[in-house]
């Protein structure tokens, strides 16, 4: 069945997706294909999907009522704890449910590009407990600035390549990652959020779905009812924002807010408001929106959280957020950092700075009393601690 968030036979949500790849790329996507749409109906791979989820991750994360952030908004205010998942953040649904796919494509090298280390370290995470080689390029910029997750990986077996080539940032690492494919078709290459050629945005947003299954049911617990009124969640790529949404896209009664970075401001030259400021562009293998100058080079996105400063948007998202279905806001540094703030100090959970930005939202959207608003929280602070402690005493 055909619906919102599932792309058409080449990969395309409305104008957006399909599969950008050099010829020689094609058959490695057509066996991924394959062997994903295997395993969507293998009974076995989703027992052991579900297995590891359960007690390796820590699923489910809990659906929490916070009744300060209701009290505060005057409606029912839920925070989802993907903050508490192994590694503290959402990112590991996606690493486990690829390298059982990886596996059951008899792979043993896994190849994966980083930014902040993130993905890195998630993937790294997965590969030592499958007992894969785990292969990661990430900027040498980046390798300066995320110097712990440089060390997390490697700690956890894995060989961190530098990205020496452009801005030795993101998109650079990804170039070498996907250069390194085609050199080595036996590799699986392990893509970290709903990005790049299909099948990745399909398949990283049905990994992720796990999110949205679990507000369903939980909600209905608690409530009666197993649909919100609001789903928030912030999107550098979009994997979390698609997880926390998927079920939800066919039910127009549950609004769906994309919150992304403004950095110093939508007009400031520095931001990664990718949906506001992005034009349609071929990145990573996909079409979709993208920041980029008046000669197609694609600009470097600017974000206080280095999780958000993707020079793009998931393809899904850039069809959602173009037809009206998903609502896209934009959050600034300043009221990030005061977001997480205030979560620390009332709550006692000190989100990540990307989700902060979900939380942020709160101030700038119209809510009724009759609101019920889950916030994806997909991550812990602990790695922006630093920043945090920087900007608390100006
Ligand atoms: C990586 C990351 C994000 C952004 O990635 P998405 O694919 O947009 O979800 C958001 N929050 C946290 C905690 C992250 O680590």
């Amino acid at each position: 069945m055909k619906t919102a968030i599932q792309p058409d036979e080449m990969g395309f949500y409305g104008e957006f997706g399909g599969a950008f790849v050099p010829e020689l790329l094609r058959p490695n996507i057509e066996e991924l294909t394959r062997a994903f749409r295997t395993a969507q109906d293998d009974k076995s791979f989703q027992a052991d999907y579900l297995s590891l989820l359960k007690d390796y991750v820590g699923r489910p994360t809990p659906l929490y009522y916070s009744s300060k952030l209701s009290d505060t908004h005057g409606c029912a205010i839920y925070l989802k704890r993907e903050d508490l998942n192994h590694t503290g953040a959402h990112k590991i649904n996606n690493t486990i449910g690829q390298i059982l796919l990886a596996k059951s494509m008899g792979k043993q090298t896994i190849v994966a590009e980083t930014g902040a280390g993130q993905h890195g370290v998630a993937t790294a995470t997965t590969c030592a407990l499958m007992d894969m080689e785990c292969i990661v390029f990430m900027g040498e910029v980046d390798m300066a600035r995320q110097a712990p997750n440089v060390q997390r990986m490697e700690f956890l077996g894995a060989k961190v390549i530098p990205a020496k080539s452009g801005s030795r940032t993101l998109k650079d690492a990804t170039n070498e990652a996907i250069r390194f494919w085609i050199n080595h078709p036996d590799a699986y290459y392990l893509i970290g959020s709903v990005v790049g050629p299909h099948p990745y945005p399909e398949m990283v947003a049905y990994f992720q779905s796990i999110i949205s299954e679990e507000i369903q049911s939980q909600l209905k617990e608690k409530t009666g009812s197993s649909s919100p009124t609001k789903v928030i969640a912030c999107v550098g790529g979009g994997s979390n924002a698609a997880g926390a949404f998927y079920h939800f896209y066919e039910n127009e009664d549950v609004e769906l807010i994309a919150v992304e970075a403004a950095g110093k401001g939508l007009n400031s030259g520095e931001s990664a408001a990718t949906s506001i400021l992005g034009t349609p562009g071929v990145l990573h293998g996909s079409m979709t929106l993208l920041m980029q100058d008046a000669y197609g080079q694609v600009t470097e996105p600017y974000s206080i959280s280095a999780g958000l400063d993707y020079p793009g948007i998931g393809p899904l998202h850039a069809h959602s957020i173009q037809t009206g279905r998903t609502k896209s806001i934009s959050v600034s540094d300043e009221q990030a950092l005061s977001a997480a703030k205030n979560l620390s100090r009332n709550e006692g959970i000190l989100p990540a700075l990307e989700s902060a930005h979900a939380l942020a939202a709160l101030e700038q959207i119209e809510l009724s009393p009759s609101d019920i608003v889950v916030v994806n929280l997909s991550g812990r602070g602990d790695k922006d601690l630093s920043t945090y402690l920087q900007h608390s005493s100006k």
